[in-house]
């Protein structure tokens, strides 16, 4: 087995995995680029070469999140080319929300000047949150990062110092709980176990279906999309306390100008890569079960 580490992302094609597989390329780590779809993910690879020279190590397979066989295809590519995995960057996500696409070309002239606040209100008012997404972001965010870890969990316990970063988000902190019970639930990871989390998304997508978000204190705005990521965290820290011998963390990346915010955020996908480079080059020995912001740890709640 060689020196260098073996990182792997999901969702690598573009956006923040991108920038996070060009970045560890760049800093001599192996790199397994995934994408659901093959053409865009070897594009990815070709540009990544084209840009960080012929010394750059990265790799294609193909992964859908959702798709636990295809998970499953990745962990044997995997153990047959380099017998263990050191990294995984757990990236792919999807908006859950439904925009018009006449808004959706207007949105760099629209959003010019405005601040934080006002950038997110514009894209609430332009976004229709349906079941359809809520329960596809669900099945991506959420159990998408569970099934990859699981597939992928041998292979990092066969490294000597196995991390794994979810990339999640400021919109999966607690605050935006308005059900207090709720969000000391999510909050007591000592007690939470995954099947409890599983029944709180089913109750979730329940009560979504039934125009019941408000009444039972659900998060407000970006509704699906803050549960699946506050679902994610509460993962990442029951992970945490049961695989000690691994890093598992959490990060935000920042609010960030990809096909995701139809571009209308202020960072640049390579700052928001390096947020997750940082967190997945964390020196030896360092927290788990952690949230980190802005390149700090910072509180889940
Ligand atoms: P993009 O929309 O640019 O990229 C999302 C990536 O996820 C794409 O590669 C997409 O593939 C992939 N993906 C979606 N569904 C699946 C799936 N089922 N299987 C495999 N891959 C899939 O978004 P960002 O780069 O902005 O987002 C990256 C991560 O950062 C997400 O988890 C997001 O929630 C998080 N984040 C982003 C913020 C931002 O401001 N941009 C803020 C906070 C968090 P495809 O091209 O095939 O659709």
């Amino acid at each position: 087995s060689s020196i260098k580490r073996i990182a792997l992302v999901t969702g690598g094609n573009k956006g923040v995995g991108l920038e996070t597989c060009r970045q560890l390329a760049t800093k001599g780590l192996k790199v397994v680029l995934t994408a659901r779809n093959e053409a865009r993910g070897l594009e990815a690879v070709e540009a990544i070469r084209r840009s960080s020279g012929a010394a750059a190590e990265v790799f294609f397979h193909q992964l859908d999140v959702t798709d636990p066989s295809s998970a499953a295809r990745l962990a044997d590519f995997v153990r047959g080319q380099f017998g263990r995995l050191d990294i995984l960057i757990n990236n792919a996500g999807i908006s859950g929300v439904d925009r018009d696409p006449i808004l959706v070309a207007k949105v760099k002239d629209q959003v010019e000047g405005m601040d934080v606040n006002q950038r997110v209100e514009w894209m609430r008012e332009n976004s229709k949150e349906t079941y359809e997404e809520a329960k596809q972001c669900m099945r991506t965010n959420y159990y998408g990062a569970k099934i990859v870890t699981e597939a992928l969990l041998p292979l990092l316990q066969l490294s000597s110092s196995g991390r794994i970063v979810n990339v999640s988000s400021g919109f999966g902190l607690l605050r935006f709980f308005r059900n207090e019970e709720l969000k000391q639930e999510l909050n007591d990871v000592g007690s939470l176990t995954e099947e409890r989390l599983d029944e709180l998304l089913d109750m979730f997508l329940t009560d979504f279906e039934a125009g019941k978000v408000d009444a039972r204190g659900w998060p407000a705005a970006f509704t699906a999309y803050k549960v699946a990521k506050a679902a994610l965290n509460a993962y990442s820290r029951i992970l945490a306390a049961k695989q000690t011998a691994l890093r598992v963390n959490c990060v935000h990346p920042g609010y960030i100008k990809t096909d995701m915010t139809i571009h209308s955020g202020l960072l640049t996908p390579e700052e928001g890569g390096r947020r997750v480079v940082e967190v997945a080059l964390l020196p030896e020995g360092g927290v788990t079960g952690a949230f980190f912001e802005d390149g700090e740890e910072a509180s889940f709640v």
